[in-house]
């Protein structure tokens, strides 16, 4: 069964703050009345998001959120497109990075649909609440994936040419007037049997 994105267009109209768009919270109490295995998608759309602290988010979040009714409450998953500032682990520079984040989370009432009686915290880890408005709000869920997804090792471009260790050149644009850095001591033996191998 799937319920009509009529629903939803209602609530846009509703929540608009300002001239930004916001869609990271959905209201569900309908669904949660609605029958096990009862779904509905939805378009998340957030054009003005401050994810995380540590995390420069540039343009929208966009995506697509599916809400299926489970027996403790609804199991939702989706994608989402953003585009991140991040700086370049060798050579520092700030550069944008597209993103395709998948998720899937649960999520719980805290209250009941049908009488408003507050409802004992879910014992399961790792599920988020549908508030006593009925309401999930997406953006803690999204936000951990999304910290999940940055990779250790950040590059401006895979062939980044990193910074000269000695004067702090950037090697992208063309070499420097560095001398080749010092032979480390472990090497420098090595280096001797080599020469005396080949002068032998
Ligand atoms: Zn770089
Ligand atoms: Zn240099």
């Amino acid at each position: 069964m799937h319920i009509a994105l009529a629903y939803f267009i209602r609530n846009r109209n509703r929540h608009p703050i300002g001239k930004e768009m916001h869609f990271m919270i959905f209201n569900v109490a309908q669904l949660m009345k609605s029958p096990v295995g009862t779904s509905l998608t939805a378009d998340i759309l957030e054009e003005n998001v401050l994810l995380d602290e540590e995390l420069k988010v540039i343009g929208p979040i966009a995506g697509r959120v599916r809400m299926r009714r489970i027996n403790q409450g609804l199991l939702v998953d989706g994608r989402v497109d953003l585009t991140l500032e991040l700086s370049c682990t060798r050579c520092l520079k700030q550069f944008e990075q597209p993103m395709h984040v998948p998720f899937e989370e649960r999520f719980y009432p805290t209250i009941d649909v049908i009488t408003g009686a507050p409802l004992p915290p879910a014992e399961e880890e790792d599920v988020f609440p549908i508030d006593d408005h009925h309401q999930i709000d997406l953006t803690e869920a999204i936000r951990q994936q999304v910290l999940l997804n940055i990779p250790m090792v950040t590059l401006c471009k895979e062939d980044c040419a990193g910074l000269c260790s000695q004067c702090g050149h950037d090697l992208n644009l063309g070499p420097c007037d560095c001398k080749p850095d010092e032979v480390d001591e472990r090497f420098s033996v090595l280096n001797t049997l080599l020469q005396n191998g080949l002068q032998a």
